[in-house]
């Protein structure tokens, strides 16, 4: 099975990389170049029939992902399809399926057959969840049995999977040694930590990574370098255990791009706004241009409850210093698993931080569409202005009847200045 990144170092365009260009706007050579230099991947697993593959990285449109999933304490399948939708309506570009409770096969098996978007997912929640059931440990999980996991993921078709495999002993132990305020908050990253410390063995995703190169290219599934030693708090941020991964997910970076595997690298997590451009600064150099997949990141610890708007702040300040693709944060953050409401918030944030950073960068059709929506408010053109939003469901409901029909809204009335000086 060849893979996007082989066919563009072979100098082939794939049907792929033709929709990504006509998506994006750009020239499918120029696509094949990105995916050559590695600044830019397009996980699009062949398994996956209904996905309308989107790049990321590179000069394409910033990004978005939702994550979405059952956990143990609130187990509804359809509850997840649901915020599926929610995510897909809201224009999320990817969606992450975290799934850890019930029948997580049927599930991820489900997301991915209805998904129109690229599927993540992180398959050590898999076997940890496997363990927990078996066993009443998450950690107590094989090396073997976590390789079955990427595996069975990535003949279901998932497109991207988050594999912590910088999580090594001494990156452990480095935490141990500089003492953090909130440990290890990545789940990928804290099981790993957990199973090497208990074994005395290395992360066998580290120490096997050649062997999960080779299934992840047999099926074209893109890696996400899970930055397991992301930091949780603002007092965390940019510490040596955090970068000591980073160092780590550089090297790995480049073994993947030479097994022909497209790479995606993830990042924090909780970072003060004057640290945001340095971490992009840094894994962009560290990581060799790849792809910069960031989490958040959360500017302040105490937005509990509006942690969509501090993820966005902080997404659209990374955006503007290169990173590619914004996870979102939804109000959840921190509280609970978030229901669909909570999905479409998070998404529409995050959408508005990728919009504003891709106006930041010039891009064409970002610029006409404010453009577009600025004449309509000139003119007083409700339709416009509605089809023209990035929530148009929203802006309908907030300007009601009366103001379509008669002309101002209620904010000025007759005092309108569109209509005062015209
Ligand atoms: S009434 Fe005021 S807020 Fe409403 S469209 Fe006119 S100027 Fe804008």
């Amino acid at each position: 099975m060849s893979t996007q990144r082989i066919a563009a170092l072979e100098g082939r365009i794939t049907d792929v990389m033709r929709h990504v260009a006509a998506y994006e706007g750009v020239d499918e050579q120029k696509v094949l170049e990105l995916l050559v230099s590695g600044q830019a991947a397009i996980p699009a697993n062949p398994g996956h029939k209904s996905l309308e593959p989107r790049g990321v990285g590179g000069s394409f449109k910033v990004k978005v992902n939702a994550n979405i999933g059952t956990s143990l304490a609130c187990n509804d399948p359809e509850l997840e399809l649901v915020k599926l939708e929610a995510a897909i309506e809201a224009g999320a570009d990817a969606v992450m399926d975290l799934s850890t409770g019930g029948d997580m096969d049927d599930l991820r098996r489900e997301i991915v057959r209805r998904s129109t978007i690229p599927v993540g997912t992180v398959p050590i929640y898999d076997a940890a969840v496997r363990a927990y059931v078996a066993k009443g440990d998450p950690t107590r999980f094989t090396a073997d049995e976590l390789f079955d996991a990427v595996r069975r993921h990535a003949e279901d078709g998932v497109d991207f999977v988050t594999v912590h495999c910088g999580v090594t002993r001494a990156a452990v132990e480095t935490v141990r040694r500089t003492g953090r305020v909130t440990r290890i908050v990545s789940r990928g990253g804290s099981m790993l930590a957990s199973w090497m410390e208990r074994e005395g063995r290395e992360n066998p995703l580290y120490e096997r990574y050649d062997e999960l190169m080779e299934i992840l290219r047999e099926h074209d599934v893109t890696i996400s370098l899970g930055d397991g030693m992301r930091p949780g708090c603002i007092s965390d941020a940019t510490d040596p255990a955090q970068v000591e991964e980073l160092v780590i997910l550089g090297e790995l970076t480049r073994r993947a791009w030479d097994a022909g595997v497209q790479v995606i690298v993830e990042g924090p997590g909780h970072v003060p706004l004057h640290q945001v451009q340095a971490n992009v600064v840094l894994q962009k150099r560290l990581c060799h241009g790849a792809p910069f997949y960031i989490l958040g990141p959360l500017v302040t610890d105490i937005g509990a409850g509006y942690d969509h708007i501090t993820g966005a702040i902080g997404g659209a300040l990374a955006g503007m210093a290169g990173a590619d693709f914004l996870c979102y944060v939804t109000p959840a953050e921190h509280l609970s698993l978030p229901d669909a409401d909570d999905v479409k918030r998070g998404v529409m944030a995050s959408r508005i931080a990728a919009h504003a950073v891709d106006i930041s960068r010039g891009n064409k059709a970002a610029w006409e569409r404010d453009l577009a929506m600025s004449r309509c408010r000139a003119s007083l053109d409700w339709q416009g202005q509605i089809a023209h939003a990035l929530d148009p469901a929203e802006v309908r409901e907030r300007l009601g009847e009366k103001t379509q029909k008669d002309g101002e809204c209620t904010m000025c009335d007759k005092l309108c200045a569109m209509k005062v000086f015209s």
